[in-house]
């Protein structure tokens, strides 16, 4: 198997669909978040969501797509550690998961 696929199997195993509560915990107050459904990556494309569980914000959604890029950019390495454009922390690649919930909103 090549490491592009590798890649994409171990992420897309990796499903949550908790991933949204902890931003209602931190802040009993909020009563809903907003999360993107297209991503500046993505486009119009329809995305498969992904989130990182290092991110601070709810807005911080990243497509299949863009991850996969950035594993290839770093030479195939999971392990790379990069600053997330939405929430500006640093997060590692391997700490992706597949946003269960998110994923049946958009498809509703
Ligand atoms: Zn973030």
């Amino acid at each position: 198997m090549d490491p592009e696929d590798k890649f994409l199997e171990t992420l897309r195993r990796k499903k949550r669909d908790d991933l949204h509560l902890r931003f209602f915990e931190e802040n009993g107050e909020i009563q809903s978040i907003i999360s993107p459904i297209f991503t500046l990556f993505s486009g119009k494309k329809r995305i498969s969501p992904y989130r990182n569980t290092y991110c601070g914000k709810a807005e911080c959604v990243y497509d299949e797509d863009e991850l996969v890029s950035r594993f290839k950019q770093s030479g195939l390495s999971s392990f790379v550690t990069f600053i997330c454009h939405t929430c500006r922390k640093q997060i590692q690649l391997a700490k992706f998961c597949f946003d269960e919930a998110l994923e049946e909103m958009i498809e509703e």
